[in-house]
């Protein structure tokens, strides 16, 4: 192991370190960052969309040399029942911009990419290094970390958690509770292989465009859940994820549910004739702002999944990731030109300044969501059935008058949900949306 000191160990070679690491290096600060995997990215599974805004305040002209698959012209948001979808699409020529807001990427080209930006930052990166402890002084002040390799000790005056999701090193550290299963969801994804023109002419795109789908209803058996599609350039991913603990009751596997999604008789023929080269699953923290551990204390500071960053209701992670990264690798490169200490006191700035961002924002904004969707798990399976046997009776055409088939889907509602139930869930989820 290496035997001098740095000025900050980062956990994580994900788009949270990656972002830390790459803030205080760019500024002249001496990095150590320590990855558990074979290669940055060699761990880590993501949908996956990545939002240009959060990359750009860190690399403003990532474009020029990223990984990127599509840019996003098309968001598809779907209610499905076991026969059906009724959708919300939204397609514009604007998003064919100079500087498209969204693409999807592949993670483990793109954690590679990032982490040689972060390398030519000047930080060092060691992989196949998993940190198993922090180090403390007397005075409990965190001084460095343990790893798994011999003589495996390095220090530091502040260490950045950006560990993920399972947080093991916080969690054994005492940092943080265990993860509960209510909050955490597991997610299954595959990535199908299919030929470029294939992809552009069922999806209707041209050149680089992509398309996205997000699902929710009968598809997650009555589970708290969302699943995706994604267009990349010459691959598709698809995945579905559920709340733990509801798996834990419901006694539905991830596999069976994702087979169940990719054989809807509206994802089979987009899916037709691929190939399946990639599987994988992992967790997504979604317990939103009220599940969010302690940030920061005296020589440490946690970013990204391992902080429960996510927004599950837009789904966006790695955005939530890079700005808190970068945030917190600021806040220490702030202090550090200060001369100040890295103690519990000062490193409250890291937090201050994550308020004012859309961060904290949004995940205040959405904090009564989870509980919501927890405990209206009808949201999942009632009213996307409702919702299409409804469009079902609309668009048929079968003799009957409108004035009746108005009426008919009124009483589907009403027999489905009662009047006083239907008011109750408009009322409650207009609460928990703001
Ligand atoms: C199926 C799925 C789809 C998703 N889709 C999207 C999407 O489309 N858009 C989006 O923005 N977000 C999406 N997310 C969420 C997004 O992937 C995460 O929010 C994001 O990856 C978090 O970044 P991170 O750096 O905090 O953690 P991670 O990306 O998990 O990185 C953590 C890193 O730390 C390393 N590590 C862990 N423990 C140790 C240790 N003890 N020592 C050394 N190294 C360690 C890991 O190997 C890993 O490389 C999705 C997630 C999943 C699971």
């Amino acid at each position: 192991m290496i035997e001098e000191r740095f000025d900050a160990i980062v956990v994580g070679a994900g788009p949270s370190g990656n972002a830390a690491a790459y803030t205080m290096a760019k500024e002249g600060l001496k990095v150590l960052q320590l990855e558990r995997g074979e290669y940055p990215g060699s761990k880590n599974v993501q949908g996956a969309i990545l939002y240009a805004n959060a990359l750009e305040k860190l690399i403003p002209d990532f474009r020029e040399d990223a990984p990127l698959e599509r840019h996003i012209i098309e968001q598809r948001i779907w209610t499905m029942d076991d026969k059906s979808y009724v959708g919300m699409h939204y397609r514009s020529e604007d998003f064919n911009e100079e500087r498209p807001n969204r693409y999807t990427i592949i993670r483990a080209q793109f954690d590679k990419w990032f982490s040689r930006k972060v390398r030519e930052a000047g930080a060092t990166l060691l992989c196949e290094t998993t940190v198993k402890e922090l180090l403390r002084d007397a005075k409990g002040k965190v001084i460095g970390v343990r790893t798994d390799r011999d003589n495996g000790v390095a220090f530091a005056d502040v260490v950045i958690l950006g560990e993920g999701v399972n947080g093991l090193v916080g969690q054994r550290s005492g940092l943080r509770s265990e993860l509960k299963p209510d909050s955490v969801a597991l997610a299954v994804k595959e990535m199908h292989f299919l030929p470029r023109e294939v992809i552009e002419s069922r999806f209707n795109l041209k050149d680089n465009e992509g398309v996205v789908i997000e699902a929710m209803g009968t598809i997650t058996a009555g589970m708290t859940g969302t699943a995706f599609l994604y267009t990349n350039q010459e691959s598709i991913s698809v995945g579905i994820g559920c709340i733990v603990s509801d798996f834990a009751e419901n006694g539905a596997t991830p596999y069976g549910l994702l087979e169940a999604f990719k054989n809807h008789p509206s994802i089979k023929p987009l899916l037709a004739n691929s190939e399946c080269k990639e599987y994988a699953a992992h967790l997504i923290p979604e317990g939103g702002y009220n599940s969010i551990p302690e940030l920061y204390g005296d020589g440490w500071i946690v970013v990204g999944d391992a902080g429960q960053f996510v927004n599950a209701v837009h789904r966006e992670g790695s955005n939530l990731a890079m700005t808190t990264g970068r945030i917190a690798g600021e806040t220490v490169v702030w202090l550090k030109r200060r001369r100040e200490e890295l103690s519990k006191a000062n490193l409250a700035e890291y937090k201050r300044r994550l308020d004012e961002t859309f961060v904290m924002k949004d995940l205040k904004k959405y904090r009564r969501i989870p509980a919501f969707l927890h405990n209206n798990k009808h949201v999942f399976g009632l009213y996307p059935k409702l919702v299409a046997a409804a469009a079902q009776t609309w668009f048929r055409v079968d003799g009957a008058d409108k004035l009746s088939k108005e009426k008919e889907i009124l009483k589907s509602f009403r027999k489905g949900r009662t009047l006083s139930g239907l008011i109750g869930d408009a009322f409650k989820l207009a609460r928990s949306w703001r």
